[in-house]
């Protein structure tokens, strides 16, 4: 079969990239390989669904840009698709004096990446908003919002398939020979040829560039979030989204309080190193997978000033009681009894050989093959303006 663009990867980004290159080109003979059987089955089907305002992203780098473009185009596809949103708002809070510079920062942040009604509240303003939390001063940033991002996935495969263009599910992408005129691609399901190949491969991003001889800088780390999810009797304490201020040597958030649009509270994600790149237990081990990891020489880079870090998420991890303790922080009155165990997702974060957490989204364009490398959070809200870049380099 031969096709124009072949897009590897049925997860947010493969599909809002399939989606665009179709409504721009609708001559396109497009097709996504899929190695599962539905879209949307690991970091996009498994993620906090939180539509995010952008704040913190350093102003000017892509994520700052392509959140806040992405959020109207979402929000636009979504109104036409008729796919349930809420712009319900969020606070982050600083409990002790030590938070309060990083809380200033983060504030200033949101402005410089043009966040509307941002504003710094006191303590009884954020009792208002969120009646059960505790804190000396927050940020209330009512443009973040919720969505189901397996719904929107959903959507896109529909529309795409509308759009003529081709899903094989089931197709594990094995193998990819590039030559000067075409791309070869072996899956589990056959061959396929195609002028431009797009690897929207998230956990595998890395080595599906491999298999196209790119010569590549990083590896994916794998890093699991893990949730609890609030009892329904104790759903009271959380009115909407509930975030701690964040380290800034960290791609991740903190453990903070998330309302799903159908109601539910989660409480999560932690960020720990997963034994496998799609490891969604503490028992799940791919012993080649980790070995790779543990023989990065990046990794150990990494590892070395933040081990600390790393074993703090590993307790919590482990313990409930440590985690509960770090939700306390934010609302003092939940109890381990308020707590169900809830899902988990892996984060694809790339690593460059340096031993650097790649802060900022990483995309590498060859001859004929375009790879996404490093689409980590914020990547589903600003996913259809990470597609427009996308169909920028075709
Ligand atoms: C715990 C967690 C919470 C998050 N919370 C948020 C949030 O609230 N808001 C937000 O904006 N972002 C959030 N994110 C980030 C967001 O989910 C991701 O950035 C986004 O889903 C990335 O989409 P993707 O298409 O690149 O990857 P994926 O959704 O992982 O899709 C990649 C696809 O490629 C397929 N694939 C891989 N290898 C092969 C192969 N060899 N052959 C064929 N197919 C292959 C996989 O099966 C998969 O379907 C979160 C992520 C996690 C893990």
């Amino acid at each position: 079969m031969k096709y124009d663009i072949i897009i590897v990867g049925g997860g947010i980004i493969g599909l809002t990239t399939a989606y665009t290159i179709l409504k721009e080109k609708p001559d396109t003979k497009l097709l996504i390989l899929e190695k599962e059987p539905h879209v949307a089955q690991h970091q996009t089907g498994r993620n906090s669904g939180v539509i995010h305002s952008g704040i913190y992203y350093k102003p000017g780098s892509q994520k700052a840009i392509t959140c806040r473009g992405g959020i109207r185009l979402l929000m636009d596809f979504c109104h036409t698709y008729a796919i349930p949103t809420e712009i319900c708002g969020k606070v982050i809070i600083a409990v002790d004096e030590s938070e309060l510079p990083g809380l200033h920062d983060l504030y200033e942040r949101g402005k410089a990446n043009g966040i509307g009604n941002l504003s710094l509240i006191d303590s009884p303003q954020l009792k208002e908003l969120e009646p059960c939390t505790t804190g000396l001063k927050a940020i209330h940033c009512p443009e973040t919002g919720i969505v189901d991002y397996t719904h929107v996935a959903n959507a896109l495969k529909n529309e795409i398939s509308t759009l003529g263009g081709d899903i094989i599910f089931s197709a594990n992408v094995e193998n990819i020979q590039t030559n000067t005129h075409e791309t070869v691609v072996f899956t589990s399901s056959g061959e396929f040829t195609c002028r431009t190949l797009i690897n929207c491969g998230g956990l595998y991003s890395d080595k599906i560039a491999e298999m196209n001889t790119a010569e590549i800088d990083m590896k994916i780390i794998p890093f699991r979030g893990e949730y609890y999810s609030l009892k329904p009797e104790s759903r009271y304490l959380v009115k909407n989204l509930i975030y701690p201020v964040p380290d800034p040597r960290f791609p991740f958030l903190g453990v903070h309080f998330t309302r799903r649009i159908n109601g539910e509270i989660e409480a999560g994600p932690n960020a720990v190193l997963a034994f496998a790149r799609e490891g969604y237990t503490k028992s799940t081990l791919n012993f080649t997978e980790l070995f790779e990891t543990l023989t990065y020489p990046a990794f150990w880079k990494m590892v070395k000033p933040y081990w600390r870090t790393g074993l703090g998420e590993m307790v919590r991890s482990f313990s409930k009681k440590a985690f509960v303790n770090a939700l306390q922080k934010l609302i003092p009155d939940i109890t381990a009894d308020d707590l169900i165990p809830g899902g988990s997702g892996v984060r694809a974060q790339a690593l460059a050989n340096t031993g650097q957490l790649l802060d900022d989204f990483y995309i590498i364009q060859h001859e004929h093959t375009i790879h996404v490398l490093n689409a980590p959070s914020p990547a589903a809200t600003a996913s259809f303006a990470i597609a427009r870049e996308i169909v920028g380099y075709l």
